[in-house]
């Protein structure tokens, strides 16, 4: 179930939000301490979804600014007005005794006994789960903070084992996979937000995102995990797309985000949820292969994965990357991918911007279809490494002008967004019969790019390269090739914000 907490302020926008909470949610949670001199009576009157109401102290990461005595005086109330759930926090339940033993079956009032860590996610929420159980209520919430990614994990074990209907998640941009993975991992129910803005703790994300990018209320306990592994992950268009490929072919699968600080931790704690697939981003790309089961030869010959398949529990790293820019440069028609000699780019000048991880990709793919590549790149070290391993040219930033390029290619994040006044090179470099393909997709058109149209060359922005990859990788996972116009499409949207 979907609950949306109610976190205005007087009567008005209390009963407003309920009533537009309650089109998307299962439950709606009243938070008592955000009202001033609440009308309990009235809203419980009103409601058309099934209400908790709640009224955190200060202690609990609640407003409540009135004595102890004066919180439960509420909360007893709530019970007596027959509301459908009453939260009460651990150290405040004895207070609550004397009506919560009454309450049945005078009350058809369910009790929640909470227990909330703002700081971390405890090694031993076991005890803290037994310790609430002894309380008899009919439903145990369990909240912590995640300080890393792993912290999720501690909350999946918690869920697996509870015998009483448990919520449970972790606060955090740590935690969002939790509150997603909510019927995954297991949870009574999940807390998202009206909107953007109307947050009742760290981590909450809009039920609008919730319903649209991951669909999480057609999740299950089968549901396949897959995801993204970078840092930051949270501006990623990859969960829209993944999630909305899944959908159209009706595949039990959800894909969500996780914010990942050390790569080793996350691939050992996370094989116990059994992800069937990641695709990987900045910056672990090349870090991520020394932790897999085995590495497909292409990305082992580039030393960086951007896909991982998990076969059998053995999870093995492929690269998309190199396949998706060189499908990007040639005559998408004919050229079906790394298979073919991409003739076009045979003995073809390549300036090559940039030594990361997209540049490594980029440059093995071209070597391999027998082009001229020189890389250049701020720090001319990395350049000369690259180069080496590729069997190619490094060549100083400053020597750029002298450069003989039928092709530039831009795989460093100059002008990416939001530096969208950047480029990478100067406009008189830009010659007219000059290919120029810039890796960034976001803007979908750069400086380099307009400034390229400018002066009469070819232009060929990162959005194909990116419909590449994303296509590549759903088909490593699934076996099904998806339409490559419904993600242009999704992305497309995404991008300029439509
Ligand atoms: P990365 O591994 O972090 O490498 C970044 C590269 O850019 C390095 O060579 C770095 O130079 C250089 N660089 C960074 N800031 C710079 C600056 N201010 N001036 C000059 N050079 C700079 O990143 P990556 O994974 O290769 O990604 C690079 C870009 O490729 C991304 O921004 C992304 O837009 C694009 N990309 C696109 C796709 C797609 O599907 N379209 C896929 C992957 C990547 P140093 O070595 O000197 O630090």
């Amino acid at each position: 179930m979907i609950c949306i907490p109610i976190i205005a302020n007087n009567l008005d926008d209390v009963l407003r939000d309920m009533e537009d909470a309650s089109k998307f949610a299962d439950i709606v949670e009243l938070r008592l301490d955000y009202i001033k001199n609440p009308d309990l009576k009235r809203i419980l009157e009103r409601r058309v979804k099934p209400v908790i109401v709640t009224n955190r102290p200060v202690r609990e990461g609640g407003k409540f600014g009135g004595s102890e005595e004066e919180r439960i005086a509420l909360l007893k109330l709530a019970i007596q007005l027959q509301a459908d759930f009453v939260d009460v926090e651990h150290d405040s339940i004895q207070n609550m005794r004397g009506d919560t033993e009454r309450r049945v079956p005078a009350s058809k009032t369910k009790l929640i006994v909470s227990y909330h860590n703002f700081r971390e996610t405890p090694d031993d929420l076991t005890v803290t789960y037994q310790k609430l159980s002894r309380y008899g209520a009919d439903i145990i919430k369990i909240v912590t903070y995640a300080n890393t990614i792993t912290d999720n994990i501690k909350i999946y074990r918690l869920l697996q084992q509870a015998q009483t209907p448990l919520i449970s998640f972790c606060m955090g941009d740590y935690g969002i996979i939790s509150r997603i993975l909510y019927k995954r991992f297991g949870s009574y129910l999940t807390f998202a937000s009206l909107q953007k803005g109307k947050e009742s703790a760290p981590g909450q994300i809009s039920i609008h995102e919730l319903l649209h990018v991951y669909q999480a209320q057609i999740q299950n306990k089968q549901t396949a995990i897959y995801g993204l592994i970078g840092n930051p992950v949270s501006h990623s268009i990859s969960p829209v797309i993944h999630n909305t490929l899944f959908k159209e072919m009706n595949l039990n699968n959800i894909y969500v985000p996780f914010k990942v600080d050390k790569i080793d931790d996350f691939i050992r704690a996370f094989r116990e949820l059994d992800v069937k697939g990641y695709s990987v981003t900045i910056p672990h790309k090349e870090s991520a292969i020394n932790h897999l089961d085995a590495v497909d030869p292409m990305a082992k010959k580039i030393g960086a994965v951007n896909t991982i398949v998990n076969k059998d529990g053995k999870l093995v790293g492929y690269n998309t990357d190199c396949k998706a820019a060189i499908q990007a440069l040639g005559d998408t028609d004919h050229a079906s991918g790394m298979g073919e000699k991409h003739e076009h780019l045979k003995g073809k000048h390549v300036t090559l911007l940039g030594a990361g991880g997209a540049a490594r990709a980029i440059a093995f793919g071209l070597q391999e279809c027998g082009a001229q590549v020189s890389l250049v790149n701020r720090n001319y070290e990395r350049a000369q490494s690259l180069a080496r391993d590729v069997g190619c040219l490094s060549i100083k930033p400053d020597d750029l002008p002298s450069m003989q390029t039928d092709i530039l290619i831009n795989a460093t994040p100059v002008g990416m967004f939001p530096a969208v006044n950047e480029t990478p090179i100067d406009k008189d470099q830009l010659k007219p019969n000059m290919v120029v393909f810039d890796t960034i997709y976001n803007p979908i058109e750069t400086r380099l790019l307009r400034e390229a149209k400018s002066r009469g060359c070819t232009i060929i922005g990162g959005l194909p390269m990116f419909v590449n990859q994303a296509a590549a990788q759903f088909e490593l996972w699934t076996g099904i090739k998806p339409p490559l116009k419904l993600i242009r499409e999704i992305a497309y949207k995404k991008l300029v914000g439509e």
